[in-house]
């Protein structure tokens, strides 16, 4: 079943949303070579909780920390530790943010320092295939208008989609129906209608698309080492529109 929210609720998704897009702009002022990714979890976990606000990945399904930080061809929920991020890398922070009872959730992968080409290229893909998909949240349209955008853009740049993993509903659980696949066919799927909440996340890869899943039973990475890129925002579908609900202060990459 599919839960929609109220107008009420969805402007609480919004204010979880605002601390979500303020932390992930907070650590990543934070980004730089020599930091750890432990480090940028304390940052942002007391930033959360300087707002009232609850992490919520701290503790789902025994998730150890508060934001999954994934460097280089880890894809996504990576746990913080010691490694020191390195000139050249790029690193995925997702923060999942419980404000008054609602969640949301949203993921940015920064350079560290100057990146290659290709790098940046995968980059500047993701963010234009969760810009599309974005585009199709409308009343109105199906789950496979978000999912064929986000494809259609990745494929084009000659990337890899991560199939087994997808976004998904969110609200006051963070992981709601729909499944959002990164690729579909138009016109398939569950209709959308107004009061959705969705998270819509596409995870792309430099080289094959297969992942592996490392013994630590969280960290999801490229099975061929490829760099791996993830954005995500969590979007509402309203009768104007989709609404970002994720608002980001993080400036677009140029
Ligand atoms: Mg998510």
């Amino acid at each position: 079943m599919i839960i929609r929210k109220s107008v009420q609720e969805i402007e609480k998704m919004a204010a979880a949303g605002a601390l979500v897009a303020e932390t992930i702009a907070l650590v990543g002022e934070h980004i730089r070579p020599g930091i750890t990714t432990a480090e940028l979890d304390r940052i942002g976990e007391e930033h959360i909780a300087s707002r009232g606000g609850v992490p919520t990945s701290k503790g789902y399904r025994g998730f150890p920390a508060a934001l999954c930080i994934s460097p280089n061809s880890v894809v996504v929920h990576g746990i913080p530790g010691p490694y020191a991020l390195e000139e050249g890398d790029v690193v995925d922070i997702d923060i999942g943010v419980t404000l008054d009872g609602f969640v949301a959730d949203s993921a940015y992968t920064f350079p560290v320092g100057d990146i290659s080409d290709e790098a940046e290229r995968l980059l500047e893909t993701c963010q234009g295939a969760l810009a599309a998909g974005i585009a199709q949240a409308r009343v109105g349209n199906r789950v496979g208008d978000i999912s064929a955008a986000v494809q259609d853009v990745s494929e084009d740049a000659g990337f890899g989609i991560v199939r087994s993993l997808v976004g998904h509903g969110v609200g006051r659980s963070y992981h709601e129906e729909p499944q959002i696949p990164n690729f579909g066919r138009p016109g398939r799927g569950p209709v959308l209608s107004e009061g959705m909440t969705l998270a819509i996340e596409p995870m792309i890869t430099a080289g094959r698309p297969e992942v592996h899943v490392h013994d630590d039973g969280w960290t999801i990475s490229t099975a061929d080492g490829s760099l791996a890129a993830h954005f995500e925002h969590t979007v509402a579908v309203t009768e104007a529109g989709p609404r970002i609900l994720t608002t980001s202060a993080v400036p677009l990459l140029r």
